[in-house]
């Protein structure tokens, strides 16, 4: 068999363990990334040396999962995890072994891994140690559990996940009998911690295949365990304008947007609510106010999933703005200013990328997107032109208008919000003078 050098990086962290007489490996996600020509996310060593002796061999290292036997190693700015081999016994809360021995050889740390593609180690001569076969699973671009499935996800109950979210990312099948054990486990996914949960499905919603991904994560049973809301779309069918149901439709929108997590997530729960709003009347099939209704449930779904607060309220904005825009309707440029200015200006990239992937993604017809296109090109125009979006950005401010005899109080921001809307029919009325001149009009006016 061919061998494989091992990344620059990482070579004098296993040379200095190897130097001091302990054998050492690259293992991991780092190994089958480095075989699948994929950057790998980060390295991975395992060592027969204790984390004593890792840490008194690096200056610069620190404990990082002690209980673990992991070190974490900086070497010319590289930052390496170190773990001592080990095996484990006992899983009986599911997600953790209850006992972690030290002191195991390294095919024995390779067999309590997860899947036979991250099974696999490399010295630093290139030697490639695969007890399971991941090399080739690896070529048969298929996602195996190392020994028996269905005992390997009683005792950790997050690696059906994992396995699905490896498939996502690779690109893989999931080998028959894992797939079938990943069903059986699904229900077990609720003994697992929602970050870790969190943390997988980040990687499926970022992954180029999400939509592969989602359909995965639906037939194998996890998304029932975590986000049952989204399975309630499945079957609901729409109007004439829209080829598929809301689950599909979600889907595409998804596929459609860039792979960042806020829009993503927005892409995913902007038609949430659509199954609970639906009504019929006279045939037609209508969702009222769903994107009200979604903007609620879009914050209380991430919430629960342990989503940053920050991006909870930006998602549930995008799902609560995703129908703001009509194509075809002859807005004026003041009305879409205005709009900018209540979606907030540093959302309205993301909210266009959402409405033209929501819109591109109802399999209909090619007129329509081109007059969404068209509207987006017209709203970035002037969402790049006079900043005439916040009270902020007035030639004049609260203490002008507190010099006029105008507050203090609500009225001071009632004044400025007046002012605001004064402007956005025109820009180049944001002149102090003649903002001033007006707020002197209005405030006679009243007394
Ligand atoms: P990536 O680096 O792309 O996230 P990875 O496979 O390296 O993928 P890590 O979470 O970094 O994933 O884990 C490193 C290695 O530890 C894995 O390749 C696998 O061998 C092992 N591993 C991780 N999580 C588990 C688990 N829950 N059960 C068994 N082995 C695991
Ligand atoms: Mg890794």
């Amino acid at each position: 068999m061919e061998t494989l050098p091992v990344p620059a990086s990482v070579r004098p962290v296993l040379a200095r363990l190897v130097e001091a007489g302990h054998a050492a490996f690259l293992v991991g996600g780092s190994v089958r990334d480095l075989l699948l020509s994929r950057p790998a996310a980060d390295y991975d060593v395992a060592t027969a040396a204790t984390p004593a002796e890792v840490m008194a061999l690096f200056s610069r290292s620190h404990p990082t999962g002690a209980a673990h036997g992991t070190v974490t190693v900086v070497e010319d700015g590289v930052a390496v995890e170190v773990t001592t081999f080990r095996r484990e016994a006992g899983y009986s809360d599911r997600r953790r072994p209850d006992r972690v021995d030290f002191g195991a050889s390294l095919e024995e740390d390779l067999l309590r891994r997860d899947y036979t593609i991250n099974a696999m180690a490399m010295s630093l001569d290139g030697r490639l140690e695969d007890p399971t076969g991941g090399r080739r699973d690896l070529a048969a671009r298929v996602i195996r559990a190392v020994g028996d499935p269905r005992c390997r996800f009683d005792e950790d109950a997050l690696r059906p996940l994992r396995g699905v979210r490896l498939a996502t990312e690779l690109g893989f099948d999931l080998e028959v009998g894992t797939w079938r054990a990943i069903q059986e486990a699904a229900p077990l996914l609720t003994h697992v911690s929602r970050e870790r949960v969190r943390d997988e499905f980040r990687r499926v919603l970022l992954a180029e295949g999400v939509g592969r991904g989602l359909e995965l994560l639906r037939r194998s049973g996890l998304l029932a365990q975590f986000l049952p809301e989204l399975l309630e779309g499945v079957g609901v069918v729409q109007n004439h304008h829209h080829a598929y149901d809301v689950w599909e439709h979600t889907l595409r929108t998804v596929e459609r947007v860039s792979p960042r997590l806020t829009l993503r997530w927005a892409a995913l729960l902007h038609d949430v609510a659509k199954p609970r709003t639906l009504t019929e009347k006279g045939g037609q099939r209508h969702f009222y106010r769903h994107e009200v209704v979604g903007e609620e449930l879009a914050a209380r779904i991430l919430t629960r999933l342990r989503e940053e607060r920050r991006r909870v309220g930006q998602v549930a904005a995008l799902v609560r703005w995703h129908m703001a825009l009509r194509p075809g309707l002859p807005y004026r440029d003041a009305t879409l200013r205005r709009l900018i200015a209540r979606v907030g200006e540093e959302r309205v990239e993301d909210l266009l990328e959402l409405w033209q992937a929501d819109r591109g993604a109802h399999g209909g017809e090619e007129a329509e997107e081109a007059a969404v296109a068209a509207l987006a090109a017209r709203v970035r125009r002037l969402l790049s032109g006079e900043r005439v979006f916040s009270p902020r950005d007035l030639a004049v401010d609260g203490r002008d208008v507190l010099a006029l005899g105008i507050g203090p109080g609500p009225a001071v921001g009632r004044a400025l919000q007046k002012l605001l809307a004064f402007v956005q029919e025109d820009p180049s009325r944001n002149r102090r003078e003649v903002l001033l001149e007006r707020l002197r009009q209005d405030f006679g006016r009243r007394t």
